[in-house]
């Protein structure tokens, strides 16, 4: 099929005019501004529109949904966390599964196609024949309450996926994070990251009550966990994280841990409206980027952010805010190229160019503004979207 618009963005600097791509099945054969159709070639046409590759957000919840305006905002975090406990067993496994169908279509529409998403109930996938973007499925544990069953789990995550060979979804695995998964758990959940060979994501360093709780073993994050828990260190989760780990927000780091994190080749996946919305100091961008600790953007859960569609041009425009310095380029990078790269599959997701999976969106766009500019700043949802070739049309209100 050959796809014919006004513009193709392949990066902020880089705009074709006219953009056009031949699709065959769900990969990209060639991109131009001439191609012409080839005998009996199906053709679609999408005048006004810019074509640019699908955004990826490698950290999202997206069972979370319905919990969206159930906490106020700007709690300190363990009160944050307590109220979430709270409300997490009043959601069953049938609200979980339409929310993970819902927000998932809702977030390819405001043109995200891949998704890694935190997974706290299983249970919660039963049924579940197809989602619009691609999804990563990161299988999290805690050990507060005893054996979470690890390599158990992730054999039956591995079973289901294989089941379901068509639907575009892989496996990742997430201890949850130093206050409620032990050094031995992350250990273990390393072992099984490498021997299957996937994503391992967590969260870390989120709030200082954290980096209170193992500095000095106390602190308001204390009362929430069992008696009996014991944090030991912090250093030795750290130790024991696999190269190439998707550390999810960072925000409090020690300056010993910039050139850590660096040598692990460490991923630090930023969600700034859920940072907005918790009224954090500024995000140390800066300190990442001196010590090259790549940082992409992720939306994190409805429930502590305002981004209640998960949608990642919502994170570019208030990152942009609170980083003006960024050049657009850089931002692209952090929606594209970067996460792409962060889950091995630099060149095949992230991008339009030969080779690389069909997932694209096209973008009504003014043609003589600024494409990228135009993307980010658009509130609407996408003309058109397309995950590994299958096109999907936004119904419009
Ligand atoms: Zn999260």
């Amino acid at each position: 099929m050959l796809i014919l618009a006004d513009a193709l963005l392949q990066a902020p600097d880089r705009v074709l005019r006219p953009g056009r791509f031949r699709v065959s099945g769900r990969v990209i054969r060639d991109v131009g501004t001439d191609l012409r159709p080839e005998p009996g070639e199906e053709i679609l046409e999408l005048p006004g529109v810019t074509l640019a590759p699908g955004f990826l957000n490698l950290h999202a919840h997206l069972e979370l949904s319905p919990l969206h305006g159930r906490i106020p905002p700007a709690l300190p975090f363990a009160e944050w966390l307590r109220r979430i406990l709270s409300l997490l067993p009043g959601l069953h496994a049938t609200a979980r599964t339409a929310s993970i169908i819902e927000t998932s279509r809702r977030a390819a529409e405001t043109g995200t196609t891949t998704i890694l998403t935190i997974l706290s109930d299983p249970a919660s996938l039963a049924g579940l024949a197809g989602t619009l973007p691609r999804v990563w499925w990161a299988l999290e544990f805690m050990d507060l309450h005893g054996d979470p069953e690890t390599a158990r789990k992730m054999e039956r995550l591995a079973a289901w996926l294989s089941r379901h060979p068509g639907a575009d979804w892989k496996a990742a695995i997430s201890p949850h994070a130093p206050y409620s998964a032990s050094s031995a758990l992350y250990r273990e959940c390393s072992r099984i990251a490498a021997e299957l060979r996937v994503p391992l994501t967590t969260h870390w360093a989120e709030s200082l009550e954290e980096q209170e709780l193992f500095r000095n073993g106390g602190g308001a994050m204390r009362a929430l966990l069992p008696k009996s828990w014991v944090p030991g260190l912090l250093e030795e989760r750290f130790e024991s994280l696999p190269a190439g780990s998707l550390i999810a927000h960072g925000n409090q780091f020690d300056d010993a841990d910039w050139k850590k994190l660096s040598a692990r080749d460490c991923w630090i996946v930023h969600c700034p409206t859920s940072h907005a919305w918790f009224g954090r100091e500024q995000f140390p961008l800066e300190n990442f980027r001196r010590n090259n600790v790549p940082v992409i953007l992720g939306t994190d859960s409805p429930a502590s952010s305002d981004n209640r569609n998960l949608d990642l041009r919502m994170e570019a425009r208030v990152f942009l805010q609170n980083h003006p310095g960024i050049s657009p380029g850089e931002i692209w990078s952090m929606l594209t190229t970067l996460p792409a790269k962060a889950l091995g599959h630099e060149g095949r997701l992230g991008v339009l160019q030969p080779g690389a999976e069909a997932d694209w969106v096209g973008w009504r766009t003014d043609s003589s503004a600024d494409p990228f500019a135009a993307i980010v700043q658009s509130t609407e949802p996408a003309e058109v979207v397309s995950v590994a070739g299958r096109l999907h049309r936004p119904e419009k209100v």
